[in-house]
């Protein structure tokens, strides 16, 4: 199918759901010029994402991780959300049973007024305890870009605080996980600029398609789940989704 027809029937699969969730990865905010981690542009100084967002990595050089964070929110704080941001907004305020679940920890979503965004690896904003002392809250945000002192302190024990994200090898929030389930449940189950690779959110796709969902994928490279879907679109989700968009308006 070419570009045009996928796009089309999309749009057609889009019309007819009763319900629709959007699974998106690092590739919606590349066109906000926030980097993938698979990207050529995604290395810091480098180390590949593996070898820092872990807890050993910031067990043995906290410092080093968070200065890895420190550049990544410094670049996130100047980006804004584009095209595809935007559309997925649009869709979570006009369709009653839309629901989105993002890899992304960078925020774009909810800044282009997402409602009821699912984080599914946090928040690169929010920060908790590393020690997880019983004076501090779960989880809260702090937005300072950058940072008066690298690595920063708990306000509440003085020990370190760590970024509010998933790292590799941590276990995802059981509520995340519940709602995420959930939502896969749906007509239409969309992935977007993710490379499916990272466990389980990859498996949220096989977990649609088990309960009966028309599932898509919108990446302009192949991806382990490319041949799993009833649908690849094989271009850019900022120019997709608006044409998709445009579609359903028209
Ligand atoms: P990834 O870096 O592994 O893969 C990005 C995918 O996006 C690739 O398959 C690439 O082909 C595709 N892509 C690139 N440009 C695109 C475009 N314009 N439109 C559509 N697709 C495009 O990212 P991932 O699958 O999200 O997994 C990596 C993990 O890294 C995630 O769990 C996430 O937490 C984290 N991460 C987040 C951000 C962010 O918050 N923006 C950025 C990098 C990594
Ligand atoms: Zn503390």
């Amino acid at each position: 199918m070419n570009l045009e027809h996928s796009i089309a029937a999309l749009a057609t699969r889009i019309r007819s759901a009763a319900s629709i969730t959007a699974l998106t990865g690092a590739g919606v905010s590349a066109a906000s010029g926030v980097p993938t981690f698979r990207g050529s542009k995604g290395l810091w100084r480098n180390y590949a994402p593996e070898q820092l967002a872990t807890p050993e990595a910031f067990r043995e050089d906290p410092r080093l991780v968070w200065e890895w964070y420190n550049w990544r929110r410094e670049l996130i704080a100047k980006c804004r959300p584009n095209a595809a941001h935007t559309v997925l907004a649009a869709w979570s305020r006009r369709y009653p049973r839309f629901h989105l679940i993002t890899q992304n920890v960078d925020g774009l979503h909810e800044l282009a007024g997402t409602q009821d965004v699912v984080r599914f690896h946090g928040s690169i904003w929010e920060v908790l305890c590393w020690e997880r002392c019983p004076g501090s809250p779960e989880r809260w945000r702090d937005d300072r870009v950058p940072f008066e002192e690298i690595p920063p302190h708990c306000p509440h024990c003085s020990g370190l605080i760590r970024p509010g994200v998933v790292w590799f090898g941590e276990a995802i929030d059981p509520e995340v996980w519940t709602r995420s389930v959930e939502a896969a449940s749906c007509e239409v189950f969309l992935t977007a600029g993710t490379s499916a690779v990272v466990y389980p959110a990859a498996g949220l796709i096989h977990e649609a398609r088990s309960r009966g969902a028309f599932t898509v994928e919108i990446n302009p490279d192949l991806t382990p789940n490319s041949g799993a879907v009833d649908l690849t679109i094989q271009a850019r989700a900022e120019e997709v989704l608006p044409a998709v968009d445009s579609l359903l308006l028209s």
